[in-house]
């Protein structure tokens, strides 16, 4: 068996809770940084003020009945108030089930009832509204209470007692590598969306694991923008928890929206941005780069995430930035907490095109799809990992962890990877069948399982499309109409049913028969190698 070895020396194992990990960060020499701002009002918490609001936060929870084991779901916005909301929720005893944002009442009904939630704490407005309608339309979720996030911070706020610490947060009832801190949504390697059990010693130990792997782009110096949306497990780790744990700035957004951030760069003086494939195209060809010239006065670090990245996209942002930014790329998974790779910043030009290293503590395999036996040393083949940071199964799913962990730790990712001589690891291809749109995923199964129910669909599968011009793939739908059936309204009627990043961006293609295995597996290689279809509804 080979098995690929991390070049960094192994990091001693955390232990204790995530909320421990923040109270004792060893870089959090003074109490007085700020570590959370507005970009819109540049309103700005301290780490003490944070810890104030997080001992606040904590008791109301508590005084709410959130305790041991008690999972409460967030639907809200990025703002500088929410990574107390999730740490006050552990303090309490809680679990985390971030909700994205984009998501319809259909996605939060099925999220709320798969990880039990008991509260849900809404963004007022559109999401309150919708989080209201869930629940009150849905009788296996009707136990779970509704509170807005605005009137939980105020009276949260209101109850502050001016003293910094956490006061007396619940101790763990099990070790920390058995309690579980988040349930996160992915699809894994098939199917539909299954809550990923997170526990705290995985997603702490991923934050050690990635400071440890590079300190230029993780330091405690860096001002970072933070506009990934923190109900990922991307901005989840950096943003939630290593920007403070740093206690480094963040500058927080409730979105993306290009100039405001170009502006956000020149008044803050932003370091480092963690962004995905489709924000470096708008830094290689947007003219906006150009009205803002100043900002390469203090970018630094462009560390992309989430899709793959190619070398010349990487090359075209850097001479457009005149070499001052540094681009890096990670690679993970909601699963791996995520972080599994790294590239550093310093290393040749010609590896920005790698995922980089695997960070300390991360093992890996490679092996060959079809027969499951090890691929030729160097690959490629899928990529199989172990360590700390792999989560701990998914929540009552036994299928789809025996389909996941094949023994001995070892999880498989789904994604074929090769490794060149001097560690620098390549993602290839993706042999799992989710779609990453925008860097959301997006389940072929729920879109194939949607289209099933058009009256003239009669069979339908659904793939990712590549688009070179905006780094991202697309979902598009392969169907088989019925006698007489017409596709001229089935984009429409499916894309008017579910959220943004899993509409049919790359449109509907009409064809005799869906391609399948003798066991009746759809081979979605053989659509995505298709050239010559017209396309209906692009
Ligand atoms: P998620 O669980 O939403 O983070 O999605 C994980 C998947 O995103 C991985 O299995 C990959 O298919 C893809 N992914 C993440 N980072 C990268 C990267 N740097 N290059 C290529 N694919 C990536």
């Amino acid at each position: 068996m080979h098995v690929y070895k991390s070049p960094y020396p192994p990091e001693p194992l955390y232990e204790g809770s995530l909320v421990d990990l923040l109270l004792t960060s060893k870089f959090h020499k003074t109490h007085n940084s700020p570590v959370l701002t507005d970009a819109g009002t540049g309103e700005t918490l301290t780490i003490r003020d944070h810890f104030n609001n997080v001992r606040s936060f904590t008791a109301t929870l508590k005084n709410l009945g959130v305790t041991r084991g008690t999972v409460v779901a967030l639907f809200a916005l990025n703002n500088i108030y929410l990574p107390c909301a999730h740490h006050a929720i552990l303090a309490a005893g809680g679990v985390v089930t971030p909700v994205n944002c984009a998501y319809t009442s259909q996605d939060l009904g099925e999220q709320l009832e798969i990880a039990n939630a008991k509260f849900i704490i809404a963004q007022d407005g559109h999401w309150l509204k919708t989080a209201q309608e869930t629940v009150s339309s849905n009788g296996s979720i009707s136990s779970c209470k509704v509170l807005s996030f605005e009137q939980f911070v105020k009276d949260c706020l209101s109850n502050r007692d001016g003293e910094t610490g956490l006061g007396d947060p619940l101790p763990l009832d099990k070790s920390a590598r058995e309690t579980v801190a988040y349930l996160c949504f992915s699809s894994g390697t098939t199917g539909k969306f299954k809550g990923v059990m997170t526990s705290h010693f995985n997603l702490a130990n991923n934050v050690l694991q990635a400071i440890a792997a590079d300190s230029v782009v993780f330091s405690p110096n860096a001002i970072y923008a933070g506009f990934l949306p923190q109900t990922h497990i991307y901005a989840l780790n950096l943003h939630v928890y290593a920007s403070i744990f740093l206690g480094a700035q963040l500058i927080v957004f409730p979105a993306f929206d290009f100039e405001s951030f170009l502006k956000a760069v020149i008044r803050y003086r932003i370091s480092h941005a963690h962004v995905v494939p489709p924000i470096m195209v708008l830094f290689a060809k947007s003219p906006l780069v150009d009205k803002y010239p100043e900002i390469k006065y203090s970018l630094r670090i462009l560390y992309s995430g989430a899709a793959p990245l190619s070398q010349w996209l990487a090359d075209a942002v850097t001479e457009r930035l005149n070499s001052k930014v540094t681009v890096c790329q990670g690679y993970g998974l909601t699963e791996t907490s995520p972080v599994t790779h790294m590239s550093r910043a310093e290393r040749p030009a010609d590896k920005v095109g790698s995922i980089g290293f695997l960070v300390p503590n991360i093992e890996a395999r490679l092996l060959d799809p079809e027969t499951g036996q090890e691929a030729p040393v160097g690959g490629p083949g899928e990529l199989v990992v172990r360590g700390p940071n792999i989560m701990l199964g998914y929540l009552n799913n036994p299928t789809a962890d025996a389909d996941t962990f094949i023994g001995d730790g070892w999880m498989r990712t789904g994604d074929i990877a090769r490794v060149e001589e001097g560690g620098y690891w390549y993602i290839v291809d993706r042999l799992k069948e989710m779609i990453k749109s925008k860097g959301f995923q997006v389940a072929p199964a729920e879109l194939e399982a949607l289209l099933l129910k058009h009256p003239h669909v009669t069979d339908a599968a659904v793939i990712g499309q590549w688009s070179e011009e905006e780094a991202t793939e697309h979902p598009r739908a392969f169907v088989v109409l019925a006698p007489n059936g017409d596709a001229s309204q089935i984009k429409e009627w499916v894309d008017s049913q579910v959220a943004k990043h899993k509409r049919l961006w790359a449109g509907l293609v009409v064809i005799d028969q869906i391609p399948k295995s003798p066991s009746g597996k759809i081979l979605r290689r053989f659509l995505k190698e298709r050239n010559d279809d017209t396309v209906v509804g692009v």
